[in-house]
C-alpha cells in the first residue's frame, strides 16, 4: 500500500473521520473512548477501494460474498454497550466480516477472539490486521454456532450476524456476569438484545431495532 493510502487523503482523511465521530456523537454515542477509536481507525481500508470515498458515511456497505460492513453507528453502539459497566477481559465476536468491529474492540479491550464462516473474508481481515499491526485479535475460520470453546468462557460475546434463536452453545461459553449482545430475528430488522448471566440464570433486555445479515450454517 502506498503512503497516501495508509495516511488517508481527501475523502479518507483524518478530518473526514472527525466528521463521522461528530455525527455519531450527535446521534447519541456518548462514550468518548469509543468516539476516539472511530477517529483513529481507517474504515476505508476495511471496504473495497471503489467504495473508499463512502467509508465515512454512517451506512453499512457491501464487502462481497453477500455480506456488509456494519453501519458505524451500530458498531459504536454495540461497543459502547459492551464496555459500559467494565472493560470485558475476554471478548468473542461471531462474524468477523471486514474486521472493522473487531478492530474497534481491540483498541479498547485486552484481547478479541473472532470467528468467520467465509474463508475469503477470514483471510482478507487477517491480512488487514497484520498490515495495521493489530496484534490482540485471534481469528478462526469456523461456524459461529460452535463459539470458540477452547478460548472461553468469555466476559462478552457479540454476534454481528442475526440468528433466529441464539445457540445454547454460546450461552454455555458466557462467564458469570458476562454479557451476550446479539441481533435476534429472521426479518429485515431484528431486535438488538442483551443477555446477562447472573448466578447461572440468563437475564434479557431489548435495546433497539437493528438490521444485520442472517447467521448461516457451515463454512463457505
Ligand atoms: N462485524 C462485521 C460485520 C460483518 S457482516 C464487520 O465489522 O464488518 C456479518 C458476518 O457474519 C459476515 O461476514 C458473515 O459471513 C458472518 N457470519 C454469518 N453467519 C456466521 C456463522 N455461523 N459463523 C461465523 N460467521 C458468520
Amino acid at each position: 500500500m502506498d503512503r497516501h493510502r495508509r495516511q488517508g487523503i481527501g475523502m479518507t482523511s483524518r478530518r473526514t473521520r472527525e466528521r463521522l465521530a461528530g455525527r455519531l456523537g450527535d446521534a447519541g454515542i456518548r462514550d468518548v473512548h469509543v468516539l476516539n477509536v472511530i477517529r483513529q481507525i481507517p474504515r476505508h481500508l476495511f471496504v473495497d477501494e471503489a467504495l473508499a470515498s463512502r467509508a465515512y458515511e454512517d451506512t453499512a456497505l457491501p464487502i462481497g460474498h453477500g455480506q456488509t460492513i456494519s453501519q458505524p453507528f451500530v458498531v459504536a453502539r454495540m461497543t459502547e454497550i459492551l464496555i459500559r459497566h467494565r472493560i470485558p477481559g475476554r471478548v468473542l465476536e461471531i462474524g468477523t466480516g471486514s474486521g472493522y468491529q473487531a478492530a474497534v474492540l481491540a483498541a479498547l479491550v485486552d484481547r478479541v477472539h473472532t470467528v468467520e464462516r467465509i474463508r475469503a473474508l477470514y483471510e482478507r481481515s487477517r491480512a488487514l490486521f497484520r498490515q495495521l499491526d493489530i496484534r490482540n485479535i485471534r481469528q478462526r475460520l469456523s461456524d459461529g454456532h460452535e463459539g470458540w470453546p477452547a478460548a472461553g468462557p468469555f466476559d462478552a460475546i457479540l454476534l454481528t450476524a442475526a440468528p433466529v434463536v441464539i445457540p445454547q452453545t454460546l450461552f454455555d461459553q458466557l462467564a458469570e456476569q458476562g454479557e451476550l449482545l446479539a441481533p435476534v430475528g429472521s426479518g429485515e430488522s431484528q431486535a438488538l438484545r442483551i443477555h446477562r448471566r447472573v448466578e447461572g440464570a440468563i437475564e434479557t433486555e431489548d435495546i433497539e431495532a437493528v438490521s444485520f445479515v442472517p447467521m448461516l450454517d457451515g463454512l463457505e
